[in-house]
């Protein structure tokens, strides 16, 4: 048995029930594609799911899930017999007693259980009570008049549960950022569809990888589009050239990007495309650069790393497991890049890009 705990502070009423049956429908389609059937039933603020216990590593990646506990259920006479047993695979050199009651209709008020069962578990195995800092917490909480005894509290992503807030499509290069930004994007709630554009290397083997990974975190496996870059790049490419304006080769590959992306969107029935952009990260990431590809396509653009550094972007691949994928990452020399690059460009200056593009028949 697994308890589920998620939000629930923030949301009320009709939303919150949309919330829980989500959660629940998440959890059991997550689970199945892992080859574990489970029941998932939703309970007074908490989700039981009757699986094994391994199930709960599982369960903690789905996003609207703030934290799991492999739990046993039983009657609160026999929490005394059960934990006699139970807790014989510790020794900690201290403990205490934590309950939480959820059904108020129980006769016994938190504390009152904590009192008692602690009480108990002094005299059963002598050990110290701490109640600051304990190394072993029994966790009790009372839902339906049933007991659930528990050791261990994974902590779950948080966040809202994937297909309450829409789709979007990511643009997922393989390294770090972009990677961050999908896994951000599904923690609050949105479905992702992910757009890479393959530039011949291995790197598109890496992007399969990330997908994989960041498909733990989503209800269904995360689909994965793959354009070739170069066919789709090289339209803009030559009319820069003819244009003897090269040094914006940067800045109109993220345009065509995006416009690609847009296509997609449509197609598809997203609402917005994101990128792993992080203020000034890179030379390319300027805010004037980040104004001319925005303007250059109709649809919107959602940078979720936008204000992070790159120290808190690693921290969260790591935890999320993308890092990994990502030190065998290929950085291939891109062959259309010029000299000279824009980072400060002026926007009378980008105007006439767009207009040469436009002249070329690329339009947004
Ligand atoms: P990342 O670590 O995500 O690759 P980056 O710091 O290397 O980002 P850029 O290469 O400037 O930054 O790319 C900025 C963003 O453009 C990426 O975060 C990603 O969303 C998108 N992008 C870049 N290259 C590709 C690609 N080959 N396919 C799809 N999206 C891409
Ligand atoms: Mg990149």
């Amino acid at each position: 048995m697994i308890l589920v705990r998620y939000g629930e502070i923030a949301i009320k009423g009709r939303k919150r029930r949309e919330f829980e049956r989500k959660l629940a429908e998440n959890i059991q389609k997550a689970l199945r594609r892992k080859g574990i059937i489970g029941k998932v039933k939703v309970i007074r603020g908490r989700i039981l799911v009757d699986a094994p216990d391994e199930a709960a590593e599982i369960i903690a990646k789905i996003p609207g899930v703030v934290s799991v506990s492999p739990a046993r259920a039983m009657d609160y006479d026999e929490v005394p017999v059960y934990l006699k047993k139970a807790l014989r695979q510790f020794n900690p050199r201290s403990f205490k007693v934590e309950t939480q009651r959820l059904d108020k209709t129980f006769l016994k008020t938190s504390m009152e259980v904590n009192r008692e069962i602690g009480a108990f578990i002094v005299k059963e195995f002598g050990w110290k009570v701490d109640l600051e800092n304990p190394e072993l917490t029994v966790g009790i909480e009372i839902i339906n008049g049933k007991a659930y005894v528990f050791f261990e509290k994974i902590r779950g992503v948080g966040g809202l549960p994937v297909g309450t807030q829409g789709k979007v499509v990511v643009l997922l290069s393989g390294g770090i950022d972009s990677p961050v930004a999908a896994f951000l994007m599904l923690k609050r709630g949105a479905e992702v569809i992910a757009l890479h554009f393959d530039q011949g290397t291995n790197a598109r083997s890496v992007v399969e990888r990330v997908v994989d990974i960041l498909s733990d975190y989503s209800p269904e496996p995360i689909e994965l589009i793959v354009e070739n870059h170069f066919e789709v790049l090289k339209p803009y490419v030559s009319a820069l050239a003819k244009a003897k304006l090269r040094e914006w080769t940067c800045v109109v590959c993220k345009v065509a990007m995006l416009r690609r992306a847009a296509e997609i969107a449509r197609e598809r029935g997203a609402l917005g495309i994101v990128t792993g952009d992080s203020l000034g990260q890179v030379a390319s990431q300027t805010l004037a650069n980040l104004y001319f590809e925005t303007m250059s396509v109709d649809f919107p653009v959602h940078r979720p790393l936008l204000g992070m550094d790159k120290e808190e972007i690693v921290a969260i691949a790591r935890r999320i497991g993308t890092y990994e994928a990502f030190l065998e990452y290929p950085h291939c020399d891109c062959p259309f890049r010029p000299e000279r690059v824009v980072t400060g460009g002026k926007l009378e200056e980008f105007r006439r890009v767009l207009a040469v593009l436009e002249e070329a028949g690329l339009r947004g």
